[in-house]
């Protein structure tokens, strides 16, 4: 199986570039971003608790998170797992790879998406995703088409995230760099880093982060 993490601040495009890879390999894509805003939709006590975090950009604690992504990995994954969020903290990373070496996988790479701060901000402000599918526009570069339905699956409603505004952005932005980049090390030193201009067109990233994943050497113990 193959297990991958996209890393990179908010706005790099891990989103995008995961939904490409599910619909190009048959990946399976664990975000808990996602996770936890559909906990919110759905009203549990957990989504009710990490509402206000998430509105003010914070990162929400290692044991929710953890305890999420430790669901997700009991079920059936066989096209392979793309992390998207995931890990954010050392200590996710570390129980991370605890959780995969219980299940006798490991990492086959970690893509860490290079972008600058100002096309964070200007992506982010414009970012909305479709109601139905998740399908992400930006209003600049990828606007939603102008019979107002998905180019994907029809539908006619698109949101904004409640955390997409310049003041959730800087905090989490400051978390990132604070919380998240000392990951870009950890796993450098494990022999694990790759890295991507994120900033280029979606289909060229995409191309790159392909062409990695093609030469990613799968772990011999792997089912
Ligand atoms: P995202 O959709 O990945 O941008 O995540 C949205 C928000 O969910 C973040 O700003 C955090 O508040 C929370 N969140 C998502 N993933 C994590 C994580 N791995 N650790 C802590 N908080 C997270």
């Amino acid at each position: 199986m193959t297990a991958i993490i996209l890393l990179g601040p908010p706005g790099a495009g891990k989103g995008t570039q995961a939904r490409l890879l599910v619909e190009a390999r048959g990946m399976v894509q664990l975000s808990t971003g996602d996770m936890l805003r559909e906990a919110q939709a759905s009203g549990t006590e957990m989504g009710k608790r990490v509402a206000d975090v998430m509105a003010r950009g914070e990162l929400v604690t290692d044991e929710i998170v953890i305890g999420l992504i430790r669901e997700k990995l009991s079920a059936g994954l066989e096209g392979g797992v793309i992390f998207d969020g995931f890990p954010r903290t050392l200590a996710q990373a570390d129980a991370l790879g605890a959780l995969l070496a219980e299940m006798g996988l490991r990492l086959d790479t970690v893509i860490e998406m290079r972008v600058n701060d100002d096309a964070l901000v200007a992506r982010i402000t414009a970012r909305s995703t479709c109601g139905g599918c998740g399908e992400v526009y930006n209003d600049i570069t990828k606007p939603i088409p102008a019979d107002g339905q998905c180019a994907i699956c029809g539908a006619t409603t698109f949101n904004r995230r409640a955390d997409d505004n310049e003041d959730s952005l800087r905090q989490r932005l400051m978390e990132y760099y604070k919380k998240t980049s000392p990951l870009i090390g950890y796993y450098y030193a494990k022999g694990q880093l790759q890295a991507v201009d994120g900033l280029g067109e979606i289909d060229v990233v995409a191309e790159a982060i392909s062409s990695i994943l093609d030469q990613a050497k799968s772990d011999p113990l792997s089912p």
